[in-house]
């Protein structure tokens, strides 16, 4: 089976892993360490966006 990669710092993990581990956009996967970075970086200017983001981010399906 396929490993699942993400598109953003490349890590690679075989699919039945990636469970909780990973958010699926369209064609893409980013990993939970990427998310959680994005957030701090984008948070400290933007703590709404942070609020909003961390609720969107709940409501995307995890990679299956
Ligand atoms: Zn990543």
């Amino acid at each position: 089976m396929k490993n699942i990669e993400c598109s953003f710092c490349g890590t690679s993990v075989p699919h039945e892993e990636a469970k909780g581990k990973f958010v699926a956009g369209p064609g893409v996967f980013i990993c939970r360490d990427c998310v959680d970075m994005m957030i701090d970086i984008f948070g400290q200017k933007d703590p709404k966006w942070r609020e909003r983001t961390i609720k969107a981010l709940k409501a995307i399906p995890n990679a299956k």
